[in-house]
C-alpha cells in the first residue's frame, strides 16, 4: 500500500517507523515529528506510494495532514462503534514544487483501522477548484 519513513534533510538519513500508516498520519496531523536524534534538526515525513503520479520515484514529502474537527461515528455490525477518519494529506514530490491532495481514509472499529480502497489523489489546483465551487454552493453548516 504505502511505506513511510522519517527523513532528516541534514543527515540525509531515513528512519523507518514501525507505526501503522494510520497512526503515522494521525500523529502528524496533531504535531510535527520528533527531531532527528543525531543532529536535532526537524525531520520530514516521507511516504512512498505504490501508485505513480508521473513525478519522481513515488517518494513524497508529507507537507500537511488534516482531519475534520468533528469525526463521524455510527454503530456497525455487532453494535460496534465505527469511526470514519477521512484524511486530507498534502503531498509534495521530491524536488518538485507541485503539491497533491491525497485523501486516504480509514474506518476504525475498536483497535482495528481498516484502510478504505481507492483513495483520491488530486493535483492541488484541481482540489482547490472543487473546494471553491463547493464552498460557494453549499449551505453553511449551522
Ligand atoms: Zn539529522
Amino acid at each position: 500500500m504505502a511505506a513511510q519513513c522519517l527523513y532528516c534533510p541534514q543527515c540525509h538519513k531515513k528512519y523507518s517507523t514501525h507505526l501503522r500508516l494510520f497512526d503515522t498520519l494521525y500523529d502528524f496531523s496533531k504535531a510535527a515529528p520528533e527531531n532527528c536524534p543525531a543532529c536535532g534538526s526537524a525531520r520530514e515525513l516521507h511516504i512512498t506510494l505504490d501508485f505513480q503520479l508521473g513525478v519522481g520515484d513515488g517518494d513524497f514529502k508529507v507537507v500537511h495532514a488534516f482531519l475534520p474537527d468533528k469525526l463521524e461515528s455510527w454503530l456497525g455490525e455487532d453494535e460496534e462503534e465505527v469511526t470514519l477518519y477521512p484524511f486530507l494529506v498534502v503531498l509534495q514530490g521530491a524536488g518538485e514544487s507541485k503539491q497533491f491532495c491525497w485523501m486516504p481514509y480509514w474506518h476504525v472499529v475498536g483497535k482495528e483501522a481498516r484502510f478504505g480502497q481507492h483513495a483520491l489523489c488530486l493535483e492541488h489546483s484541481q482540489f482547490e477548484s472543487l473546494a471553491a465551487q463547493a464552498q460557494q454552493k453549499m449551505l453553511v453548516p449551522a
